[in-house]
C-alpha cells in the first residue's frame, strides 16, 4: 500500500479549478503539494460549466475588466495581470487542449469537452509530482505554531502539515458540486469575515409564472404563456423597497418560472436576502422596452402613431411604433382600446409602463441553481499581490470563496485561474525560499 507523507509545503484545500492551477502552479515553484477535495472527483462543478463545453476564459479582459467584476474588481488587478487569458490558452495548448474564440469574447477548448479541461489539470497536477486525495473533507486548520511551524490540518480519518494552506473550497451555489461553504467556516475560524452570500448568474422567479394548474382552462391567460419568448435588447434592473439597482441592457428570456438569459443572470446579483420584501410584494423586476428612446421622444412617437390611426387597437400601435412582441404589448396594456378611446392621462400611463413595466419577484433565487455566489471572504483582508492573508502568514485564497464575482462569459473561470496561479506561485516560492536559507 503506498504511503504519504504527512508534511508538505503548500496544502490546498479543494480541487476546483482554482486549486488545480494552484497546486500545479506551486508544484512548478518545486513545492511538495497535497491537495485534498472533499468529493470522489475533482473539478465537479468545472464539468457542468458552459453546458459541459466550458466556457474558460474571454478575451475582453483585462480591458473590461472593472465592469466585468463588479465592486471589487481593482482586487483583481494583478492576479489577472499575472495569468492574463492568453496564458490560460498557452496553458491548455501546451497539454493539448487548444481553445478557440467565439462571439463576445468568449474562449472554449476546441474539443468542446469541459472533461478535458478537468482532465489536463489533474494529469499536469499529478506529473509535476502533486499529491491529489480526494473523499478528505477538511473539517479544520489550526495555524502554524511555533514548535510545529507548519497548519495542522484535519480530515476525518487523518492530520496533515503544511507550511502554506490555500483555501480553495469554492461558494455555495450548486452544492451538489460539493461547495457547500466549508471554507467561510475555515476562513473565518481565523478571524476572517466573510460578507453576506447572495445568488449570482441566475435566473429570477416571477410571481405569476408557476407551472399552471393543466385542468383549468382559464389559467392559459396568465403570464405563463410568456415562456419560451426571447427579447433580443431590453432594459431592466431591479427595484427593491424603494431601491434601485444599476440598470442593465440586453437579452431577456422569459421561462416557465419568470426570467433567464443575460440580463436576468446580471440583475441576480441585487437580489436582498430580507423575505419580507418578496411576501411583501417590494421587490420587482422593472422592464423598459425601449431602452433607447426616452420618455419624451417615446410619447411623441405614440401620439403620432395614434393620431395617424386613430381607430387602430393600442396594443397594434405598440406592436408597430416600437416593434414590440405581440406578448410583450400586453404586459404593457391593462386594456386593448382604439387609440381615439384612450384619454392623455391613459396614453402617459402607458409610456411610464413601456419605459417601466414591474413585475414582482417571487421569492430569492435558491444558491442551489445559482451559477456563482456573490460575496465571501473579505478582500480587504486579503494581499491582492500574493492572495496572502492579512491576518495569518502562510494562509492563501484563491477563487469563489473570495468576495469576488464575475459576469457570464468565462469571468468566473479567468478569476479562478488567475487568482489560483498568485497563490500558488506565492505560498510555493515562500516555503521553498525558505527552505533554501
Ligand atoms: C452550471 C455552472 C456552469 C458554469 N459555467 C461557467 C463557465 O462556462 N465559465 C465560467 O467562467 N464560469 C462558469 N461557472 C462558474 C465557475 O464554475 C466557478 O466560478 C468556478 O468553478 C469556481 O472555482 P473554484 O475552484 O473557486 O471553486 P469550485 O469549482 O466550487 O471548487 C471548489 C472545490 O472545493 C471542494 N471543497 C469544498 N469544501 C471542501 C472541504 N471542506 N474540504 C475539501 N474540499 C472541499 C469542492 O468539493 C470543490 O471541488 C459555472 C458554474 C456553474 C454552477
Amino acid at each position: 500500500m503506498e504511503t504519504y507523507p504527512e508534511k508538505y509545503d503548500v496544502i490546498v484545500v479543494g480541487a476546483g479549478p482554482a486549486g488545480l492551477m494552484a497546486g500545479i502552479t506551486a508544484c512548478q515553484r518545486g513545492a511538495s503539494v497535497l491537495i485534498l477535495e472533499k468529493k470522489e472527483v475533482a473539478g465537479k462543478k468545472l464539468l457542468l460549466t458552459g453546458h459541459g463545453r466550458c466556457n474558460i476564459t474571454n478575451m475582453r479582459i483585462p480591458d473590461n475588466f472593472q465592469e466585468a467584476y463588479y465592486e471589487n474588481s481593482r482586487f483583481l488587478t494583478s492576479a489577472l495581470r499575472n495569468y492574463e487569458p492568453t496564458d490560460v490558452r498557452n496553458f491548455f495548448k501546451s497539454m493539448n487542449v487548444p481553445t478557440h474564440e467565439e462571439e463576445n469574447g468568449r474562449v472554449f477548448p476546441d474539443s468542446e469537452k469541459a472533461q478535458d479541461v478537468r482532465d489536463a489539470l489533474v494529469e499536469k497536477f499529478k506529473e509535476l509530482g502533486g499529491r491529489l486525495l480526494t473523499k478528505q473533507a477538511v473539517l479544520s486548520f489550526t495555524p502554524a505554531d511555533s514548535e510545529e511551524r507548519a497548519f495542522r490540518v484535519v480530515t476525518f480519518n487523518k492530520v496533515y502539515f503544511g507550511s502554506a494552506v490555500i483555501l480553495c473550497t469554492g461558494g455555495v451555489s450548486f452544492p451538489a458540486t460539493g461547495s457547500e461553504g466549508d471554507g467561510y467556516g475555515l476562513a473565518a475560524s481565523c478571524a476572517h469575515e466573510v460578507t453576506p452570500l447572495y445568488p449570482a448568474l441566475a435566473p429570477l422567479f416571477l410571481t405569476g409564472f408557476t407551472e399552471p394548474d393543466k385542468s383549468d382552462k382559464d389559467d392559459c391567460g396568465s403570464e405563463y404563456s410568456l415562456a419560451g419568448v426571447t427579447i433580443p435588447d431590453i432594459g431592466a434592473w431591479i427595484w427593491a423597497d424603494g431601491k434601485e439597482s444599476e440598470k442593465v441592457r440586453g437579452e431577456l428570456l422569459f421561462t416557465h418560472q419568470g426570467v433567464s438569459g443575460p440580463v436576468a443572470m446580471y440583475l441576480s446579483r441585487y437580489l436582498p436576502n430580507a423575505d419580507h420584501l418578496y411576501s411583501n410584494m417590494r421587490i420587482f423586476l422593472v422592464l423598459d422596452h425601449v431602452p433607447g428612446v426616452t420618455m419624451d421622444e417615446a410619447e411623441k412617437q405614440l401620439l403620432a402613431a395614434m393620431q395617424a390611426d386613430p381607430n387602430r387597437h393600442m396594443k397594434r400601435l405598440l406592436c408597430e411604433t416600437f416593434r414590440l412582441r405581440e406578448k410583450m404589448a400586453e404586459l404593457v396594456l391593462t386594456e386593448d382600446k382604439a387609440a381615439h378611446d384612450v384619454t392623455k392621462l391613459e396614453r402617459k400611463k402607458i409610456i411610464e409602463t413601456l419605459k417601466g413595466t414591474r413585475l414582482p419577484i417571487a421569492e430569492r433565487t435558491p444558491m442551489d441553481v445559482a451559477y456563482v455566489t456573490r460575496g465571501g471572504v473579505n478582500v480587504k483582508q486579503v494581499d491582492p499581490k500574493t492572495m496572502e492573508s492579512k491576518l495569518m502568514k502562510g494562509l492563501y485564497f484563491a477563487g469563489e470563496i473570495l468576495d469576488v464575482d464575475g459576469i457570464s462569459g468565462g469571468y468566473n473561470l479567468q478569476c479562478a485561474w488567475s487568482t489560483g496561479f498568485t497563490a500558488g506561485l506565492y505560498a510555493g516560492s515562500s516555503v521553498t525560499q525558505a527552505e533554501e536559507h
